[in-house]
Formats: structure tokens, C-alpha cells, sequence
């Protein structure tokens, strides 16, 4: 069996760090925003590039800490519109609307899958803020984003939780210092992944992370002084300290996955599968390798048959949900057709030679 992503491989590797890192928590008793979350934020920030970090419960936290902020501080107001792409985890949009702000969903690039800048742009004039999604681990058009952000004078966000290390091309940052703030999250399956949930945001807005830090906190900064109306979101200690044991590993990490993507791009020779879009630079860290084909639920059972684990990322699109039905109306018929056709096949830092040929070979003979 090829595992689609072996987990227990992935982290037994830490195995005796963690236990370390374990032991000190045991003894040192500070459980609840102790050093390990401060001194995670700050690797996190400086790997990033941006001045701050702040850690979340999760990723979902994250996005929508960063919208209560704005509102929170005035630059957006209940009711305002969000840009988000139609093609993506639910999460995205689920933020918004937590954030009691308006979801404007739009259609993604049909190469990169990401938000495109082709869109309407009377939808751009009527938004207050858009947010880029860097799906699969591929970085959206940030160059075209930037400008449409400065033309309309709209709030720019990405939502990083697929991309942690993915660097632009155009000005050689990361992911989380492209845009007003980010969100990450480091569920265990993302490249940056915890031993449960975690996520953060990364920002140059010092204001917003003030904000973040109370409503993360129950409003609160000093003990049961509570000035603005909060969560409890905040990432737990222990998994901070597991984060930053794999942070080092993160950029050794993506760069296997570019090679395995690369051994499939170069491997696979089957004109029944469209292959994903690379342009063989680091602005994709291949969270997930895609591929669309005409007839999945026969590639599927072939794939079974040949003991290879796959996911699809995502079979119904938000607006398809039934906890999205207000958003059924949308017309979105290139999302509905990429969800129809895409299946991902196994990636992870932790395949051999062996697993990534086999997958090649049964690929070439489907
Ligand atoms: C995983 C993910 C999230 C949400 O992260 P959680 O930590 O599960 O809340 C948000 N957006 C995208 C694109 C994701 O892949």
C-alpha cells in the first residue's frame, strides 16, 4: 500500500525531540501562552519575514481573527463584501461569514486553480477586501493581487494554511508577508503540521496584532480585565513547542516534495490526466499534487486495485454544501467542473524512490 500521507513516518522522525520538548513542559507546568508559544511566534515570524506572529487555535481562528480585527478596528464594517475564491476548503469562507462580513465567491485560474485576476471588476469597486488562497501550496497571482488591492483599495489576506515556505518569484518573500496579514494553520497534515490543532497569523500591522491578542484571549490582556469582546483561541503550548522542532525541517521538507513533483511531471505520460501547472520555481510547495482526469470513480477503483491511496481536495465546492445553500445561486461553472475532475495522488516528504516510481508506473498504464 502507497500511503497517501504516512503521518506516523513524517513524525516519528522528531520522536525523540518531542519527547524532550514533552518532558520540559511536564516539569516547567506554564501550559496556557507560555514561552513556547512566544518563542515559536517569533521563529515563525522570522522564517516568514514579517515582523509579527501571532498563534490561533487554528487555522479557521486565524482567518477569522484577522477579519474581527479589521472590523474591530474600523477598516471593515459588518455587511462589507470579501472577495474569496469558489475554489477552496470551506474554511475560507466560513471566516467571512463568522466575521459577519459578505462572501463574493469567484472563479479560480483553470491552469493554477487559484483566484484570478481575470475577474469582474465591478466586483473588486464593490468589495472592501479580497482573499487569496495559495491552494495546494502554490502561491495566487501576487503581483496581479497587489495591483488590484491598490486599485481598489481593498484589504489583502491571504489564506496560507497550504502554503508555509512558498516564495514569490517577483520579490523573493514568503507566504504570510505578501499581503496585510495571513493565515496558517498547522493541522497535521499541512506541510507545518502539529500534533493537533494550531494555526497562526503573520502581519506587519502592529495594531492588528494587538487586537488579534485580545481576541484570541478572551478580550483579555491583563487577567480578568476584558476590553473588547473575545474567543479563547489561542495555540496550545505543547504544540508550539513541537512546531518549532519541525519549522527546521520545513524548508528540507518542501524542497522533497518539489522533487517528487518534479519525478511525476516528468514521469507520468498519459494523455488521460491533466498534470498540474509548476513553473519549477519555490513559489509552490505542493501541500497537494492535483490532477484532473475524465472518469474518476474508474480511476479510483484502478488506483484500489493498485494499492494506492488518494484524496480528492475538494468533491463539492462550498457553494454546493448544504450549509452554504444561500450561496447556491452562484454560477461558478469552472469550480464545479474542477471539482468533478480532480483527484490527488500521494505526497509527502517521507515517500521513497520505490513508492514514487510505483505511482508513476501504474499511472502510465491506466
Ligand atoms: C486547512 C485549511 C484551513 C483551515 O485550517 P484548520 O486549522 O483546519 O482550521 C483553511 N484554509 C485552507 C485553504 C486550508 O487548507
Amino acid at each position: 500500500m502507497i500511503k497517501f500521507l504516512d503521518l506516523y513516518k513524517i513524525n516519528n522522525r522528531f520522536r525523540d525531540a518531542f519527547q524532550a520538548s514533552f518532558s520540559k513542559s511536564l516539569d516547567d507546568a506554564h501550559f496556557i501562552l507560555g514561552n513556547n508559544v512566544s518563542t515559536f511566534e517569533n521563529e515563525f515570524a522570522a522564517y516568514c519575514g514579517t515582523e509579527f506572529c501571532v498563534g490561533t487555535a487554528n487555522g479557521l481562528d486565524a482567518l477569522t481573527l484577522i477579519l474581527k480585527g479589521y472590523v474591530q478596528l474600523g477598516k471593515l464594517q459588518k455587511g462589507d463584501k470579501v472577495i474569496v475564491p469558489a475554489n477552496t476548503f470551506i474554511a475560507t469562507i466560513l471566516s467571512v461569514l463568522h466575521a459577519e462580513l459578505v462572501p463574493v465567491l469567484v472563479e479560480p485560474n483553470p491552469d493554477t486553480y487559484t483566484i484570478s485576476v481575470d475577474t469582474d471588476k465591478a466586483l473588486f469597486r464593490e468589495a472592501k477586501a479580497v482573499i487569496m488562497v495559495h491552494l495546494y501550496g502554490q502561491l495566487a497571482d501576487v503581483g496581479g493581487f497587489h495591483k488590484i488591492a491598490q486599485d481598489f483599495n481593498l484589504l489583502l489576506i491571504e489564506d496560507a494554511a497550504q502554503a508555509h515556505g512558498a516564495t514569490s518569484n517577483l520579490n523573493n518573500r514568503k507566504a504570510g508577508n505578501l499581503s496585510d496579514a495571513a493565515a496558517f494553520s498547522f493541522y497535521p497534515t499541512k506541510n507545518l503540521g502539529a500534533l493537533g490543532d494550531g494555526g497562526g497569523v503573520t502581519t506587519n500591522d502592529s495594531e492588528l496584532v494587538d487586537v488579534i491578542k485580545l481576541l484570541r484571549n478572551y478580550g483579555s490582556e491583563e487577567k480578568y480585565t476584558n476590553k473588547v469582546i473575545g474567543f479563547n483561541s489561542r495555540l496550545d503550548d505543547m504544540q508550539a513547542a513541537f512546531l518549532s522542532i519541525k519549522l527546521k525541517a520545513l524548508d528540507r521538507d518542501n524542497k522533497r516534495r518539489r522533487e517528487i513533483a518534479n519525478a511525476y511531471l516528468k514521469g507520468i505520460k498519459n494523455s488521460k490526466f491533466k498534470l498540474p501547472f509548476y513553473d519549477g520555481s519555490e513559489n509552490h510547495i505542493f501541500y497537494a499534487f492535483v490532477v484532473e482526469v475524465d472518469d474518476r470513480t474508474n480511476f479510483t477503483e484502478f488506483l484500489n486495485k493498485n494499492k494506492i491511496e488518494w484524496l480528492i481536495h475538494y468533491p463539492i465546492p462550498p457553494h454546493q454544501q448544504e450549509a452554504l445553500n444561500e450561496f447556491s445561486h452562484f454560477k461558478l461553472p469552472l469550480t464545479e467542473k474542477i471539482h468533478k475532475r480532480i483527484i490527488s495522488l500521494p505526497m509527502s516528504p517521507v515517500m521513497t524512490e520505490h513508492d514514487i516510481q510505483t505511482v508513476i508506473d501504474v499511472l502510465n498504464t491506466y
